[in-house]
């Protein structure tokens, strides 16, 4: 496994790449829900690229970007028992140069709602950071999390716009066996919060069920969250790709409930297709 440290290094060994590189862009603090997507990655592609790059222009609340989780040793282990190829580390001013501008791409409507909404400046970060490393690595396939469902989007508004020969895989949420999503941030939570995390995926999945009720229906899985400590920011059955909120499914069109609340400081969000 090669580790890079600088972009005009990755480039220059990129140079004579395989035509069908994969890259998956993490901020590190891996988990499994990242090694599938290196997985996914690694059935497809010839050469795979994961870069670790805490993006401080993603952050909209400078503490929580202090106390992101910084694990680069067991990163790489876990890495390299992936089969990881390259590992792609740089530093916030080689993809942020002192002169450089974030993307201007057209966010609307995605930038006003949920993430967008409750995260300002989120998405505008993040489509910055994927514009500047999609330039570097040059990726033929891209892979992100549907974890991340309204990133996906945003994602694919930002590769129709600039970068439309790259394929672009969104994965499936890898869960514990509890069904708490996996996420970087659940490093956060005491024993006790991991276990009431739990609950957020109970009721996205009973909501599922009722979601012809699902006006009715959502009012008690708040209170039955509050129960469990978690304060709850958004829960909504939404149209895809729209992301426009629905009262009830309706009939051939995609669409999930999506939530995102806070539990002993820490931010969690899930969805589940319905
Ligand atoms: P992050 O390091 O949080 O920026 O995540 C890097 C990538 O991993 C993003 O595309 C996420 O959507 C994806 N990801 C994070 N958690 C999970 C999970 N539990 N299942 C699947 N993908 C995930």
């Amino acid at each position: 496994m090669k580790i890079f440290y600088y972009s005009n290094t990755l480039r220059e060994f990129l140079k004579n790449k395989d035509n069908n590189l994969g890259f998956v862009p993490t901020m590190g603090a891996l988990h499994l829900g990242h090694i599938a997507l290196v997985k996914e990655a690694r059935a497809i592609c010839g050469q795979v690229v994961v870069s670790i790059f805490v993006n401080p222009h993603q952050f909209n609340n400078a503490s929580d970007l202090q106390q992101y989780p910084r694990t680069l040793v067991s990163d790489l282990k876990l890495l390299y028992d992936a089969g990881t190829d390259n590992v792609f580390i740089p530093s916030v001013t080689d993809i942020f140069s002192p002169d450089s501008v974030l993307s201007k791409i057209d966010l609307s409507p995605m930038d006003t709602r949920y993430e967008g909404l409750y995260r300002p400046g989120h998405f505008r970060g993040v489509v910055s950071v994927l514009h500047n490393m999609f330039d570097i690595v040059e990726p033929k396939h891209v892979f992100f999390g549907l974890k991340d469902l309204q990133q996906c989007l945003v994602i694919e508004k930002l590769i129709n716009g600039y970068f439309p020969e790259i394929h672009q895989h969104n994965c499936a949420i890898i869960r514990e066996h509890s069904g708490l999503a996996m996420s970087s941030r659940n490093s956060r939570l005491s024993a006790q919060g991991l276990n009431d995390a739990t609950e957020i995926f109970r009721q996205l999945s009973q909501l599922k069920q009722s979601a012809l009720n699902f006006t009715s229906e959502r009012n008690s899985s708040i209170e039955k969250l509050k129960l469990k400590g978690i304060q709850t920011e958004y829960l909504d059955l939404v149209q895809l790709p729209t992301m426009d909120p629905i009262d009830q499914p309706v009939v051939g069109v995609r669409q999930a409930l999506v939530f995102a609340g806070y539990l002993e400081g820490v931010r969690l969000i899930d969805n589940i297709a319905v």
